[in-house]
């Protein structure tokens, strides 16, 4: 993945942040991860997205989304405009590493308590099917 500021390929990677990922650009020294610079930069609540992404794949109303995701409609509906606003290359990527952030046993601890373990392995059941559905 080049740099997101300057499209630069001498990238190393740089700890994380937010549970994701973090890597650094040697030419213009700026920090990024796969979120920045896409539609989906500086969103709250990343934790929830996997199970977000199901509900869309079941074209469920935003309502329902909200409810499934423990947020609200009103962030359901942002969130669902901005899904739709990365190119398909840019959510199979996201996608990927929400998966692979939150997919584990810390990511399960940490979700609200309206969000049912059950919920989330459901998701993760569906992830493959989201992937290929993507890409
Ligand atoms: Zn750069």
């Amino acid at each position: 993945m080049p740099c997101p500021h300057c499209r630069s390929e001498d990238i190393a990677h740089w700890g994380a942040a937010h549970g994701f990922p973090r890597y650094r650009c040697g030419s213009c020294s700026r920090t990024f991860n796969v979120l920045t610079k896409t539609p989906l930069a500086r969103l709250r609540n990343k934790e929830r997205w996997l199970t977000f992404v199901g509900t869309m794949v079941e074209r469920k109303s935003i309502r329902k989304s909200a409810a499934a995701c423990g947020v609200s409609a009103a962030t359901s509906s942002r969130w669902h405009k901005r899904f739709l606003a990365c190119s398909t290359a840019q959510r199979a990527k996201i996608i990927r590493e929400v998966a692979a952030a939150f997919s584990n046993a810390s990511a399960l601890t940490a979700v609200s308590e309206n969000v049912s373990a059950a919920d989330l392995a459901w998701a993760k059941e569906l992830l493959p099917v989201v992937l290929s559905w993507l890409v």
